[in-house]
């Protein structure tokens, strides 16, 4: 039977835009379809404007620190207006780059949304058109629990076009999205309370980490509330009040929520054509991101494996590969680098100590935390902290944590050797670049023995 494409792509963002095109690359006739903007959610509403946003919240700290090595710095003053229009410019710089790459990659466009009709055909705004393969790839959104007043409250979505820099701000969540924005509005110079519902901050990180990230963000201002929760929402005279279950009472001017995202699946059509989501709604999906149909495939945020672009787009190409170039490849999920823009911010790669714990049993801990150069002579007291853990019978390096400037940048070359399984003594041999936080990494030689 002759299709109208080799593969139909549901979703432009970084996991779609890279299957389709190295799809095409490899001599398949490809469409994609997006609802909204071309580019997903990183690029117009996550990982892109937000590091704008951190790096434009950062300022305060880095005038603060000029005076102590000599510069004299006028009143400053920020203005959102202007913050808000250069990164929309920027934003549709990169939008105008995505429809160039499908363009330039021979990827027909719909600017539509597209719904699974059978497994071959896809309605795609009032066209109706078939392919041979079908992938998913629509990303998440934010989840916004059944709070009273819910509707008052703001994603990360909207904060991204606020009219007005709010002066009082309460951030709900303690994950990614929550300390990120906490770090901005903060640095910005609002007034942050940050909400959260457990005990420590950034589940799943390694419990020092946690900790130093608590501790840092605390000191430079955010006020965050442990074990609490909001009950609900109001609108006032003068803004919003948020009520926490045990009665105490905040006011506030925006509400950003930002506790967890969710597949986006709704209206896709997945059970006409036998494809199995979880509870959550994520995809089901083998290792070569194929669904429970035979020829539709999942990748990205929808399948919820981990969520984050690098990984969308290994898992696309992986997808394209498999399919289209006669190489079945399946995208290793594990040592998987990441990093937290909080302020100062996280770089991790590899196991936590709880998950090595867990995995080897005995592992050996090397940990420093030290007052950063830049620090000894401004008046900041921002702290910073490496650590490595080793599995002591193969003398593997299995996880490195760091919280300091630039953890970003330092965790991806880290990330390298931890991936070729790289060892202590390895890490040991290597000489350290000084004066840097990262010599850290490989001059440590005392085994940590603290909790
Ligand atoms: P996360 O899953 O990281 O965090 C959600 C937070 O909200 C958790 O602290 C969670 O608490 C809390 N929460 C969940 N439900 C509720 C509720 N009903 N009431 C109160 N609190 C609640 O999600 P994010 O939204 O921060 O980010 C989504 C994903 O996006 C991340 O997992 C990450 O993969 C990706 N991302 C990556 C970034 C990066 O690489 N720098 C930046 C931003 C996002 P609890 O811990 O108790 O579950």
């Amino acid at each position: 039977m002759a299709f109208d494409y080799d593969l139909f792509v549901i979703g432009a963002g970084s996991g779609g835009v890279r299957a389709s095109r190295i799809s095409s690359s490899l001599g398949a006739k490809v469409a994609i379809a997006e609802e909204y903007r071309v580019g997903g959610t990183c690029v117009i509403r996550g990982c892109v404007p937000k590091k704008l946003f951190v790096y434009a919240s950062h300022f305060a700290e880095d005038f603060e620190d000029a005076a102590n090595y000599g510069w004299t710095v006028p009143e400053t003053s920020h203005d959102w207006k202007t913050l808000i229009r250069n990164k929309d410019t920027e934003i549709d710089r990169l939008n105008g780059i995505y429809h160039q790459i499908l363009s330039n990659n021979n990827v027909e466009l719909y600017e539509s949304r597209a719904e699974i009709i059978d497994q071959n055909t896809i309605r795609v705004g009032d066209k109706t058109v078939t392919a041979k393969y079908i992938l998913i790839a629509t990303g998440g959104t934010p989840v916004m629990p059944d709070v009273p007043g819910i509707e008052h409250a703001i994603s990360s979505n909207e904060a991204f076009h606020l009219e007005e820099m709010p002066k009082r701000v309460v951030v709900v969540g303690g994950g990614y999205i929550a300390v990120e924005f906490a770090g901005i509005f903060n640095g910005l110079g609002a007034d942050v309370i940050q909400l959260y519902r457990g005990e420590q901050i950034l589940r799943g990180f390694d419990h020092h980490v946690q900790a130093m990230v608590a501790q840092e963000i605390t000191k430079k201002g955010i006020d965050l509330r442990t074990r609490a929760n909001p009950a609900k929402i109001e609108k006032t005279d003068t803004g919003l009040q948020i009520t926490l279950e045990d009665g105490s009472v905040i006011e506030a001017d925006a509400i950003m929520y930002a506790t967890g995202r969710r597949p986006n699946v709704d209206g896709l059509g997945l059970e006409a054509v036998g494809v199995e989501t979880q509870g959550n709604g994520a995809i089901v999906v083998d290792e070569y991101s194929k669904t429970t149909a035979d020829n539709i495939y999942a990748v990205g945020d929808v399948t919820d494996r981990i969520a984050l672009t690098p990984v969308a787009i290994h898992e696309g190409m992986a997808f394209a590969e498999t399919v289209f170039g006669g190489k079945p490849r399946a995208f290793d999920h594990s040592d998987v680098p990441s990093a937290v823009f909080s302020q100062p911010p996280v770089g991790s790669v590899g196991l936590t100590e709880a998950e090595a714990r867990e995995k080897f049993g005995e592992v050996d801990i090397y940990k420093s935390e030290f007052r950063p150069m830049k620090q000894t002579i401004t008046l900041g007291s921002e702290r910073a902290m490496v650590k490595l853990i080793v599995e002591p019978k193969s003398d593997r390096v299995v996880g490195v944590h760091i919280v300091g400037a630039d953890a970003g940048e330092i965790i991806q070359g880290i990330g390298i050797a931890v991936k070729c399984g790289a060892t202590k003594e390895q890490f040991d041999a290597t000489v350290g670049v000084h004066p840097t936080l990262a010599e850290e990494i490989v001059t440590m030689r005392e085994k940590y023995t603290g909790d």
